[in-house]
């Protein structure tokens, strides 16, 4: 685990360091103040990984869920508080949870309304190419390339190409794990 990471620096990090499943949970859970129960567990568990501490974790988590208008301070304690006291081994099992692996966020099944996932496995590929050249500016034959890996189902080499892509040179290995994008992406940025 990483040292002091602060809420403040959320917002730039996802921008600049979160692979692409963690920038739309990310983003998602800013803008709507909610995310269903598999996109708040993948999305805690990363932010875990990259050192929020669980004081940290628990306020931003309670600052975000009661801007929604339908879930006051009560509810968030009811209903939102056990999962990051049950992820950082405080309740129920106490277990301290690892954050998810590429494999594992690929293999997750995405219901209707959820965001979590891997966007180079549960996007639409229209979609997909569109957000890498719009958001992201990449260019057409890089965007093709990746759609082609998508299309393979080489879903962590394309997520590999993206980093390259984003940060004009590829990973050290091939991304396995989103802690390792957000890793190797803060570190050439030192
Ligand atoms: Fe996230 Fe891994 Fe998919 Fe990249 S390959 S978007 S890090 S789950």
């Amino acid at each position: 685990n990483r040292e002091g990471v602060h809420p403040a620096n959320l917002d730039s990090y996802s921008k600049e360091h979160f692979p692409l499943c963690m920038k739309t949970l990310f983003t998602n859970f800013r803008t709507a103040h909610h995310l269903k129960h598999g996109g708040r567990l993948q999305l805690l568990l990363f932010l875990k990984g990259i050192g929020l501490s669980y004081e940290d974790t628990m306020n931003f988590w309670r600052t975000e869920f009661t801007k929604n208008s339908n879930i006051d301070d009560s509810k968030f304690q009811k209903e939102y508080a056990y999962m990051v006291r049950h992820s950082f081994g405080k309740a129920g099992g106490m277990i301290n949870y690892s954050p998810h692996s590429c494999i594992k966020i690929i293999m997750s099944s995405i219901g209707p309304g959820e965001h979590h996932g891997c966007p180079f496995k549960h996007w639409d590929a229209n979609i997909m190419k569109q957000k890498l050249l719009g958001e992201y500016g990449l260019g057409t034959q890089s965007v093709n390339s990746i759609i082609e890996l998508v299309n393979g189902g080489h879903y962590q080499i394309a997520c590999s190409k993206f980093f390259e892509y984003t940060h004009n040179q590829p990973p050290s290995n091939m991304i396995s794990h989103p802690n390792q994008f957000f890793t190797e992406s803060l570190n050439l940025a030192k």
